[in-house]
């Protein structure tokens, strides 16, 4: 064992420096198809107004209201995509379906369960007011209008509303692509059974599913072994093809921990230690390649460590990349339900479930936060961050929390 080199920084200026080495990835036109969940590069704006002309919103009868309750003679049918050719001049009237153009002269529309057919003859009500029963042209959406901004996830609505404006493709930021590494002789792929001493690499599972949720594009590097050369030769390779390095294990002081030199050999490492708990030997590095420049982040091996420090320092990294407008979580005030005890020189994020109590959200611990223990993440809503200090945060009292999940 040997003492780490790196200063304790405090939370939230490891996370500064992380964010001010994170660059905006470049925009690419991608089909609707393979929109969804993607980040728009470029404002929306509507080239035309929807609806595009005056569009039918019911089955009935295209009148001019001042016609009210006379007899008028149908001259023919406006139906979806089958526009009325004539002119609906006084007395007379045109059978209109819901999407039908409101033919010219007509001012209104009237249901047909409001009306009297006889023969080509139709009696409207007495009383009837122009404007009524159809959609005018920019009703929906005007031309000019800004549909989404840059930097907003692109959903169904969205995707829909691009459609409708007749974009077959968006401007939309591209994907990180991430190289995911294990790292440590004890692990063996899930599925082998464990010698004596070895455990299954489940971070390399739990880190994958986050990576990807959070928009990334990763590339599964496996096992690397407590081996400097091997390892060496592993990650340089994978840095060709990969914007990002995501590594877990291997960062602490242990003499078998070979990630912070090898990302020092590669470029300049950020931050090498952090008052956090979980998640003190969380290293961020700028790396180059192929005169390119890359990002490292090596995470904590155990498992709670390496998902809070994700969740802490690389989602937001990995949002800022994909050009989000909002790069973190939304925070609520919950109340706690639990004392919750700090860490004398390290701001904790500790794991809870969340209650709709009384109107207020209760937050109640997941139990023991041991950073081995993932049982403490599984099915957690939020995070509460707990300062540093002897003095803890008492039961009762109301605090910002990061929603992960809603209850
Ligand atoms: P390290 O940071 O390499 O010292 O790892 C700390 C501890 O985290 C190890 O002793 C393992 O118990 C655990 N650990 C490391 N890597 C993994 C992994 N990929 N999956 C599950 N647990 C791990
Ligand atoms: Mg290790």
């Amino acid at each position: 064992m040997r003492a780490s080199a790196y200063p304790l920084v405090e939370v939230d200026d490891a996370a500064a420096l992380v964010m001010e080495n994170i660059p905006v990835l470049g925009v690419e036109r991608v089909a609707l198809a393979h929109c969804i969940g993607r980040v728009l590069a470029e404002d929306l704006v509507a080239p035309e107004s929807l609806p595009p002309f005056s569009a039918s919103a019911v089955d009935g009868y295209a009148v001019r209201s001042s016609d009210a309750g006379k007899p008028l003679r149908v001259l023919g049918e406006s139906a979806a995509g089958r526009p009325f050719a004539g002119k609906i001049a006084p007395g007379t009237a045109a059978r209109i379906l819901t999407g039908g153009v409101l033919p010219d002269g007509a001012d209104c529309v009237v249901m047909v369960e409001d009306v009297r057919v006889d023969g080509d003859i139709v009696v409207t009500p007495p009383a009837l007011k122009a404007g009524t029963n159809f959609h005018p042209p920019g009703a929906d959406l005007r031309a000019g209008e800004t549909v989404a901004t840059a930097g907003t996830q692109l959903g169904a609505a969205e995707l829909g509303l691009a459609a409708a404006l007749g974009f077959p493709r968006l401007p939309v930021r591209r994907r990180p692509r991430v190289a995911l590494l294990s790292t440590g002789d004890e692990l063996v792929e899930v599925g082998a059974k464990p010698g004596s001493g070895q455990i299954v690499d489940s971070n390399r599972w739990a880190l994958l599913a986050a990576l990807r949720d959070a928009g990334a594009e990763v590339r599964s590097l496996g096992i690397g072994p407590d081996e400097p050369d091997a390892l060496r030769k592993l990650v340089v390779e994978a840095l060709r093809e990969a914007d990002v390095l995501v590594t877990s294990g291997g960062v602490s002081v242990g003499t078998h921990d070979l990630i912070k030199p090898l990302l020092e050999s590669l470029g300049t490492v950020h931050v090498g230690r952090v008052k956090l708990k979980p998640g003190k030997p969380f290293t961020f590095a700028t790396l180059r390649s192929d005169g390119r420049d890359k990002l490292a982040f090596g995470l904590p091996g155990f498992p709670v460590s390496s998902l809070v420090t994700f969740e802490v320092f690389v989602r937001p990294a990995l949002r800022k990349m994909q050009g989000f407008a909002t790069l973190q979580r939304p925070t609520l005030p919950v109340r706690l339900a639990y004392d919750a005890r700090a860490t004398a020189d390290r701001t904790e994020f500790q794991r809870v479930t969340l209650t709709r109590e009384g109107g207020e959200l209760l937050a109640r611990s997941t139990g023991s936060q041991s950073s081995s223990r993932l049982m403490s993440l599984a099915g957690a809503h939020a995070l509460v961050r707990i300062p540093p200090g002897d003095q803890g945060v008492k039961a009762g009292s109301v605090v910002e929390a990061t929603i992960l999940a809603l209850p």
